[in-house]
Order: structure tokens, then C-alpha cells, then sequence
């Protein structure tokens, strides 16, 4: 391809609402265009990149035994009803009518589609196990689209579907899903971890997620020093710091603490550290409200919370008016002495000996508490977030945390589907049974932002070879003016193209400077600079864009050089 006749638009400045990296980088080298909040044209140079992923994919999905397919993106509005998510997933989901009144979702996941689908396909255990999947574009009307591609409403995705006649079936399948997932970011070029994660609104048990490393990422993952646990933080088990309870030796009192309402307020103000207080939390739960107790130092981690089965979801802390009714106190006085509702207790917290809280009185607080002689609680849960240092749960090391960007996501869903929607076979008994089922996500378009907030520098992007637009570029000096130029560079372009390379020729009339810089910006992996001064010695510049660093080549070598470093 020459540049002339592709279409390249580069940008010296950064838009003013792209907050990360590759967001600003994909503006800046033309791979996407905003056209509204969280919808982007796909220019030519940014879909090669998209459909060199989605071919990785797709190669490693056939690898599998599983079958592509394509689902309509509109889904009826029925189909929602029989499973009863369209609450669940709220003001993601994007409404259409058609001319007759009837209702439709643009589809924001394609499990309901799928199910009605297998229902009318599959009936006998004969056709199981099958795995299904689509690459295809999903709508969710997030609530702050932000990041480019990174978390866009319209969006790319594979979703694939499979069904079973047992858990062991699926199981196996969820495996090789998971080894699927791993070689396609592997393959791609990425540091990546799959960690545990919490189901979520699609529902169901097991569930993996994929995360590429980056600093950017928009969530926590908690993963073991030494072992192998790995987890999202909402996920990660956290163990209890205190593995006994210490004797009720100080005696239960009440201090003045006015207006200190808060945990740092309360312990600067009783010159005591943190962890010798607990936190209490008041919310909405199924019959009563519910306090959540944490020592002082923790996090109240949602999740797992609204997970409880006295907490009532989504999760909803209770309003200034209803904590003064239930405690007579203000928020930031609340303690367990004297609570009247259901009280779950975190197991650090539950081990505290000695403790201060809030006195349910404003201005006061309680110290000296001990459970059991001064306050009961009715459960115990792990309801913090795990902490950078604690023990990993599975006891191989101390966690550490970093940042990640989901690209993908693996869940056994088991029926849940399937008896909604009577999608059931015949068994080997002939009798009839619901399908188990398991759905597996990739995030395609975010992969592309992923891959650059991982391989970038100041200039621009850096493609790892195996999704890079194009491998090598040709940047030729006086291509217009020096005939001798014009003929190397084409003759090299012929050749490399003839050995199968992506090459383009950049034969723009501009000054080199500029031509450098768009292609760091860019930042096609393999550079090759045709200019008078090193033809004289019958030679080429080669530069790789990882480091920039120039090197001469013979021209008869360079073809088989290029293929060297393309291997
Ligand atoms: P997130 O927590 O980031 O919102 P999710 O849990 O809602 O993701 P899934 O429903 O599991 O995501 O969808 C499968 C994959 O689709 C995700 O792993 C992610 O890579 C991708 N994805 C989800 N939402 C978006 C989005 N708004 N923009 C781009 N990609 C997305
Ligand atoms: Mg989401």
C-alpha cells in the first residue's frame, strides 16, 4: 500500500477529553473517531489492527471445536422478559420500537438469543457438548463511556455459548476456554493475568476474568507474591488478621468526641491507630437494616456485601434520616452497643478485643468494647477488601496488588438459562433435563486500547508485530526528486510485498521529519529508510520502533533481514 492512496490522518495535538493513553494515541495516529459519547468510527488503519485480533481469535476458537455463528444485534423484548434480566441490567440497555409499537433491546450480551436458538436446535444429548460464537457488535449504555474504545457503548465482541448435558461436560469446556483466552493474549503479545472474579449481573457460579496490566487499568487485581492466587479485588478472599480474641480487659466507657466523625478524625483525636476502632455501616437489607462492621482500617468491600443474603441489592446505605431513627444518633456515631438490627461482622473484626465505636449518641464514642459482654452480632463474613501485605488466602505468600483492564471473561453460568427459557434435551434415559451452560467473553475493540496503553512511548504507539496495521513501512528520502531513490524504494516495496510482508510506502511529498514522527506516532514495527547518501554505499537504514535504533543493510540482504526479524 502507498500512503497516497490509503488514508492517513495524523494529529499533533491531544483531544481534550481523551484522559489515557491510548485513547489520545488512537486519535492522534487516526485509528478511531469519535462520531458521539462512546461511538467510534473505525478508520481503515484502526480496523486492520481490530480484524488482525479478531482473526487470532477466531483461529484460536476453531482450534477449540467451537462453531462461529451470527445473532442478530436486536434482540425482542420478550426474550428478556422469560429470563427477567431487563431490571438487571437497568439503563444499560438501549430501547428500540419498531413501526408497529413492538419493543426491542440493541443487545448488550447475546445469552437470551443463544438459548432461544439451542431450544429449537438441540434436543437430543447426542448433539451436546456445543459451543457456539460470534464476533459481533454489542450496545450497553454505560454511564460514563469514557477511555475511547476502552469502555465505549457501542463495542466489539466475541461471545461464545456453550451447552452440556452435565457440570463435568462443562467444565471441560470452561478449560479449554480458558486455555483458548490465554493464547490469544499470548499470541497478541500481552502481559496478562486471569484472576477469580464475582459473577456479576449475568449470574451463575465459577467465573474467570482476563486482565492486561496496566496502570491505567480501572481495576484492582490482588495476586499472591509466590503462588499462583490470583483475584479481582472484589473478589479476593480476605482472611482474618487476627486469628484469636484477645480477653475483654479494659472496661466499657464513653468518651466526649466532638465532632470528630470520621475513622481518621476519631483515632487522631483519641491518639489510638486505626485498627483499634471499627466501623460500622447501616444498610437496606432484606427484613431490617443491616450494619456492616469493619475494623477501622478496612474497607467495606460492596461486593461481597450485597452478595449476603440479608443484604438487600443493590446495595443502599441508609440515608441521614433513617440512621437517626434507627441509632439516635448522626452518621459517624454509630456503633455496635446497643444496636437494634441485623449485625454482620468481618472476621478481623469479629477478633477485636478492646475496641472503640461510635456511641450512637452524637459526639460520643464508646472505647473498652468487647464482644459478646457488651455487643452480640449475628453473623460473620468476609465483607472487606483484601489488603496489599495480607496473607494470600490460598496460604502461599502475602498479596500484592496492580492495576488491570478486563479484556475478557469465562463464567460457568450452569442453568440459570436454560430453566428459564426451557431450552432442555433428552438424556441418555430419555428423560428430559435442562442444558448446563457456560458463556465466554472477549472484549475485541477494548484489546486494541489495552494493547497500547502497554506498548507505548512518548513518540507513540508501539505494535507488537502480530496486530500491527502493517509490519514494515518504507520511508523513502526525495522519493519526488532523486529518480535513484524512487526506484530502490519501489523495488524493495515489489519485493517485500511479493514475499507476502504488509508493507507501505509512504511516497507523500513531505519532509522527512515529518515522516518520522508520524510513523513513531504511529508505530509501525519494522522501518526501513531509503535515502542517496546510504545507497551510495548500495546499503539501507533499518530501524526496529521499539528502540529506534538505525542500522545499515546491504540491499541484497535486505529482503531475507526482513525476514529474519518477521519470523
Ligand atoms: P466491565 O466490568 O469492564 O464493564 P463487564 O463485566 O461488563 O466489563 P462482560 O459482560 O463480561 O463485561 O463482557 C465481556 C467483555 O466485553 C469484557 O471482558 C470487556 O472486555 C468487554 N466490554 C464490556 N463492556 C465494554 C465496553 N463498554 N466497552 C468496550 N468493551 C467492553
Ligand atoms: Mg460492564
Amino acid at each position: 500500500m502507498k500512503t497516497t492512496r490509503f488514508h492517513l490522518v495524523t494529529r499533533k495535538e491531544t483531544p481534550a477529553d481523551a484522559e489515557i493513553v491510548s485513547h489520545q494515541l488512537m486519535i492522534r495516529s487516526g485509528l478511531i473517531r469519535k462520531l458521539g459519547a462512546g461511538l467510534y468510527t473505525w478508520a481503515p488503519l484502526g480496523l486492520k489492527v481490530l480484524r488482525k485480533i479478531e482473526q487470532i481469535i477466531r483461529e484460536e476458537m476453531d482450534n477449540t471445536g467451537a462453531l462461529e455463528m451470527l445473532m442478530p444485534a436486536v434482540q425482542p423484548k420478550e426474550l428478556w422478559q422469560e429470563t427477567g434480566r431487563i431490571d438487571d441490567f437497568g439503563g444499560q440497555l438501549l430501547a428500540i420500537r419498531d413501526r408497529a409499537e413492538r419493543e426491542y433491546f440493541f443487545g448488550p450480551t447475546h445469552e437470551e438469543v443463544i438459548t432461544d436458538f439451542v431450544r429449537n436446535e438441540i434436543n437430543s444429548y447426542k448433539q451436546l457438548p456445543i459451543n457456539f460464537y460470534q464476533i459481533q457488535t454489542k450496545f450497553r449504555d454505560e454511564i460514563r463511556p469514557r477511555f475511547g474504545v476502552m469502555r465505549a457503548r457501542e463495542f466489539l465482541m466475541k461471545d461464545a455459548y456453550s451447552f452440556h448435558l452435565n457440570k463435568e461436560s462443562l467444565q471441560e469446556t470452561y478449560e479449554a476456554m480458558r486455555v483458548a483466552y490465554s493464547r490469544v493474549i499470548e499470541r497478541i503479545g500481552l502481559d496478562f493475568r486471569c484472576v477469580l472474579a464475582d459473577s456479576g449481573a449475568i449470574g451463575g457460579s465459577g467465573s474467570q476474568e482476563f486482565h492486561v496490566i496496566a496502570d491505567s487499568g480501572e481495576d484492582a487485581i490482588m495476586y499472591s507474591d509466590t503462588g499462583t492466587y490470583a483475584a479481582n479485588l472484589e473478589k479476593c478472599t480476605a482472611v482474618s488478621l487476627l486469628s484469636e480474641r484477645g480477653a475483654a480487659s479494659e472496661t466499657l466507657e464513653q468518651v466526649e468526641t466532638p465532632d470528630q466523625r470520621t475513622i481518621d478524625a476519631v483515632a487522631r483525636f483519641l491518639k489510638q491507630d486505626k485498627s483499634q476502632l471499627v466501623k460500622t455501616l447501616l444498610v437496606e437489607g432484606e427484613d431490617k437494616p443491616v450494619a456492616l462492621v469493619v475494623r477501622g482500617d478496612h474497607q467495606l468491600n460492596e461486593v461481597k456485601a450485597v452478595n449476603l443474603a440479608a443484604v438487600k441489592a443493590p446495595l443502599r446505605l441508609l440515608n441521614d434520616e433513617e440512621i437517626k431513627q434507627l441509632t439516635g444518633a448522626n452518621a459517624g456515631f454509630i456503633g455496635v452497643v446497643g444496636l437494634d438490627c441485623h449485625i454482620i461482622v468481618d472476621q478481623t473484626a469479629a477478633n477485636m478485643n478492646n475496641f472503640i465505636c461510635g456511641a450512637n449518641k452524637d459526639d460520643w464514642h464508646s472505647t473498652g468494647v468487647n464482644w459478646e459482654r457488651d455487643a452480640n452480632y449475628h453473623e460473620v463474613a468476609d465483607i472487606r477488601n483484601a489488603e496489599v501485605g495480607d496473607p494470600s488466602p490460598d496460604g502461599d505468600g502475602v498479596l500484592k496488588m496492580a492495576r488491570g483492564i478486563e479484556v475478557g471473561h469465562i463464567f460457568q453460568l450452569g442453568s440459570k438459562y436454560s430453566q428459564a427459557m426451557n431450552a432442555v434435551v433428552l438424556n441418555e434415559q430419555g428423560k428430559s433435563q435442562a442444558m448446563e451452560m457456560g458463556c465466554y467473553g472477549l472484549g475485541v475493540s477494548r484489546m486494541v486500547a489495552a494493547a497500547i496503553e502497554q506498548n507505548h512511548d512518548a513518540k507513540g504507539i508501539i505494535w507488537p508485530d502480530s496486530i500491527a496495521p502493517f509490519q514494515i513501512v518504507l520511508l523513502p528520502m526525495n522519493y519526488h526528486k532523486s529518480s535513484r531513490v524512487k526506484e530502490a524504494a519501489d523495488a524493495l516495496y515489489m519485493q517485500l510485498k511479493a514475499q507476502g510482508h504488509e508493507v507501505l510506502l509512504d511516497d507523500r511529498k513531505v519532509r522527512p521529519g515529518f515522516m518520522f514522527s508520524d510513523f513513531e506516532l504511529i508505530g509501525i514495527p519494522h522501518q526501513i529508510v531509503i535515502g542517496d547518501k546510504t545507497l551510495d554505499d548500495d546499503q539501507f537504514e533499518y530501524k526496529q520502533r521499539k528502540d529506534m535504533q538505525l542500522q545499515r543493510i546491504d540491499r541484497a540482504r535486505m529482503v531475507e533481514f526482513i525476514a529474519e526479524q518477521t519470523a
